[in-house]
């Protein structure tokens, strides 16, 4: 099939040097191209987006109502269970990813499609107590364009609760996938169209951040961007939109503690706070990158994970490998680049896991690592991996786990793992963060959660019946009626 974009519900083939690479983390080889979307081709989205909508909201997408959005969103969510099987192999040789971890990810698309299907027609305004005489009310409007910039690590997953929230809100979408990770964003836009939403309502462009994203950022026909991806890019997604006065919702990356008090359930806590860092080969917004443990039981604990890195994995997707490849080449060199600088630093290495035998030489494997009693200071502590590599810090007291958990930049995530009620309670408030976990972590997905940041790690909520809020804007309307109108 042609590289392409896709709008208004038609493929938009590109010649052959407008077209992208895509690379098999598995073994470094290319098995596709995408299009290298340009300014014209952004346009050209927001332009069928905005004809969706109309100028006066009078579009036919505009005029879509809200029960008929939700019965769209609904097919679309079975027709993506339907397809589950081909989605995850497509996702997991375009990511890397494992195919449990895939499938996973599409049961969560599926998810937050049905969530906002059912949400649709829950959203509205209210009646204020104002004037004897006038009918004062307000409405939830859609912003209208939005804009959706998609990372490469859980694209299925980030566009369901992204585009699913906007289009129940009422929105025209127009997504700009990863050039990594572009494959299920296309597939998905055209069953979209396929169970009926209208010519216009979602648009995908694909290419480079820095031409197809920029452009879409700074593009003022876009009146709403929901940005995930890195720190650093983010800031620059906020500047552009800010010229045109585009509210920006930021979900980037975390530094996120799993912190275990002496009192926790060991057992039940050992296997989470692995996962919380190995899952997706680490690519995870909110792994749990920094494990703070009592300095009574650091020792024991830290053994017992130590054993369980051990026994880690890492494969193509297409095997019984705990983990994939990382998904690509820059980011395999970022994690070899950031290993090789603790070891200069002199840090203590206390396991590591392992490649399979049979993994293509070319492929960008990484073996799980695990450092401990890695000082605050350190770049390992401070910044984030995006790789399968876990730090350990002994704490002595609350405060103290408090003011490490706190010392980053970021606040994603945050696991908590005691048995004493009170003290659960003072580290869920105490905690910089937007959430909190006590005694597990990521509550498995939680497609009604509410998501996001404070300080580095973004702004704004994506996830639940809160990201729908904000995919709207509330119009106030007064009626004035009968003789007694005052003011
Ligand atoms: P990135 O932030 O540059 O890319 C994310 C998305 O933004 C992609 O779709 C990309 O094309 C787009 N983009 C890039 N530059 C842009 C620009 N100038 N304007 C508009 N859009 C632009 O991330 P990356 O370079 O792929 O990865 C680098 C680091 O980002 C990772 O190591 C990791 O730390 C972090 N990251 C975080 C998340 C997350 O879930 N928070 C996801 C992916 C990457």
């Amino acid at each position: 099939m042609p590289a392409h974009h896709f709008i208004a519900n038609a493929r938009r083939p590109v010649p052959g040097e407008r077209t992208l690479s895509v690379i098999d983390p598995a073994d470094g080889r290319e098995f596709d191209r995408i299009a290298r979307g340009s300014a014209e081709d952004v346009d050209a989205a927001v332009r069928a987006a905005q004809a969706a909508m109309g100028e006066h909201f009078e579009g036919p997408w505009a005029m879509t109502c809200a029960r008929d959005r939700g019965r769209l969103l609904a097919a679309w969510s079975r027709a993506v269970l339907d397809e589950a099987g081909e989605l995850a192999r497509l996702e997991a040789r375009d990511t890397g990813k494992t195919l449990g971890t895939a499938r996973n990810d599409v049961a969560a698309l599926a998810r937050y499609l049905e969530y906002y299907a059912g949400a649709c027609d829950k959203l509205h305004g209210d009646t204020l107590p104002y004037d004897a005489g006038t009918l004062a009310l307000t409405v939830r409007e859609p912003h209208g364009v939005t804009g959706h910039i998609i990372p490469w690590n859980y694209p299925v997953q980030i566009f369901g609760r992204s585009v699913g929230a906007s289009l129940a809100a009422g929105n025209a979408c127009v997504v700009k996938p990863a050039e990594d990770a572009s494959l299920s964003t296309l597939y998905l836009a055209e069953m979209a169209a396929r169970v009926g939403f209208p010519a216009g309502a979602l648009n995908v462009v694909t290419g480079l951040g820095a031409e197809a994203g920029a452009a879409l950022s700074a593009h003022p026909g876009v009146r709403h961007i929901s940005f995930t991806g890195s720190t650093a890019t983010g800031r620059q997604v906020a500047e552009a939109a800010a010229r045109h006065h585009c509210p920006v919702v930021l979900e980037l990356g975390g530094k996120s503690p799993q912190i275990v008090f002496e009192d926790a359930d060991l057992d039940a806590a050992l296997p989470v706070v692995v996962n919380a860092i190995v899952q997706n080969s680490g690519q995870t917004c909110s792994a749990g990158s920094r494990l703070l443990v009592h300095e009574s039981i650091h020792d024991a604990f830290v053994a017992r994970v130590a054993e369980r890195f051990r026994a880690l994995r890492a494969g193509p997707p297409a095997s019984d490998a705990d983990l994939g490849p990382l998904v690509n080449q820059k980011q395999y060199e970022r994690v070899r680049r950031m290993l090789d600088a603790a070891r200069d630093e002199g840090l203590a290495e206390a396991a590591r896991g392992r490649i399979l035998d049979d993994a293509p030489p070319d492929g960008y494997y990484q073996e799980p690592v695990l450092f401990r009693d890695v000082p605050a200071d350190s770049a390992l502590a401070r910044e984030e991996i995006f790789g399968p590599v876990l730090i350990t810090q002994p704490f002595r007291d609350e405060a103290h786990a408090l003011a490490l958990a706190n010392a980053t930049d970021y606040g994603l995530v945050a696991g908590v793992w005691t048995r004493d009620g009170a003290r659960q309670l003072r580290m869920a408030r105490h905690l910089r963060c937007g959430q909190v976990f006590v005694n597990n972590y990521g509550a498995g997905g939680g497609v009604e959660l509410p998501f996001g940041g404070v300080k580095s790690s973004g702004h704004g909520r994506e996830k639940g019946f809160e990201a729908l809020l904000g995919f709207t804007v509330l119009k106030t309307v007064a009626i004035r009626y009968g003789q007694d109108a005052r003011n």
